[in-house]
């Protein structure tokens, strides 16, 4: 089958998912969006209101900062494949439970083999620690990780991980903002030495 075929098929599990509860109050479902065959793949955290609303990812105001470090390096969203670890959103958006985590992660699992991406941006901390153990990696905290790369074999295949703060962070402290910029000046650098611009 060919990779739209696929990606078409874990998006309707989705939207026909009730393995959590979190389908109850969910208005629609954000399975995710982009190029299933980038070269970079973004890993958020779960949608909120405006992204419950549209059923796509990062279209509110964390969107708009994803938006700009993207341009500022010269990607655009159809350079790239964006999705989260939950794919629907929890009530007043609260953190991640680990049981809606749990049952969750096969979807993202699915699509991370569909895009098989050279390289995986995890944007937080639920969205690292989640991709570390599954690579049978122990999570530290994300500020001492963030801005490096890793080598990791992630469900069977070898992907440079590069962990960021989340964008959302970066709106109310400029502080997560100037590294976010160096961040993906590291994502722009790595892309270059790959051969991926
Ligand atoms: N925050 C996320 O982690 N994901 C989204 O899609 C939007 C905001
Ligand atoms: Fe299913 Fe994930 Fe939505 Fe829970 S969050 S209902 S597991 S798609």
């Amino acid at each position: 089958m060919y990779k739209e075929e696929l990606m078409e098929e874990v998006a309707a599990e989705i939207i026909a998912c009730r393995k959590c509860p979190l389908w109850k109050k969910r208005k629609k479902p954000v399975p995710g969006e982009g190029n299933i065959n980038a070269n970079v793949m973004f890993i958020g955290e779960a949608p909120g209101y405006w992204e419950d609303v549209n059923g796509k990812p990062f279209v509110g105001s964390a969107g708009e900062i994803l938006d700009e470090m993207l341009s500022e390096i010269g990607l655009s969203r159809n350079k790239v494949y964006i999705a989260n670890i939950l794919k629907c959103r929890p009530p007043e958006n609260r953190d991640p439970s680990a049981s809606e985590i749990k049952a969750c992660v096969p979807y993202l699992n699915q699509q991370i083999r569909i895009v098989k991406p050279k390289i995986i941006v995890t944007l937080g901390r639920h969205s690292t620690s989640y991709i570390l153990s599954e690579c049978g990696l122990e999570a530290e905290g994300i500020t001492r990780l963030h801005g490096r790369k890793y080598v990791v074999e992630l469900l069977g295949f070898k992907v440079l991980l590069i962990p960021m703060y989340h964008p959302a962070a970066a709106l109310y402290n400029p502080k997560y903002r100037s590294g976010l910029e160096r961040d993906f000046r590291l994502l722009s650098q790595e892309l270059e030495r790959l051969g991926c611009l």
